[in-house]
């Protein structure tokens, strides 16, 4: 099974943290300021972001 990249809307705060460590797997939703996924297959500066995330908003998840 391949994993994908989660972000989970309730416990992100829309700090803008992993866009800015990884602006090719995360983006901003500035209308309800939270985190989207735009790779789900991710790059190698995911790591950095779920060790980042204040929140432990991002995670693996089985697809
Ligand atoms: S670093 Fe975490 S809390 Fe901040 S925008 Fe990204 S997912 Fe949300």
């Amino acid at each position: 099974m391949a994993k994908v990249v989660y972000v989970d809307e309730e416990a992100c705060t829309g700090c803008g943290t992993c866009e800015e460590l990884c602006p090719d797997v995360f983006q901003m939703d500035e209308e309800i300021e939270k985190a989207h996924v735009i790779k789900p297959e991710g790059t190698d500066c995911v790591e950095e972001a779920i060790d980042t995330c204040p929140e432990e908003a991002i995670s693996w998840q089985e697809e």
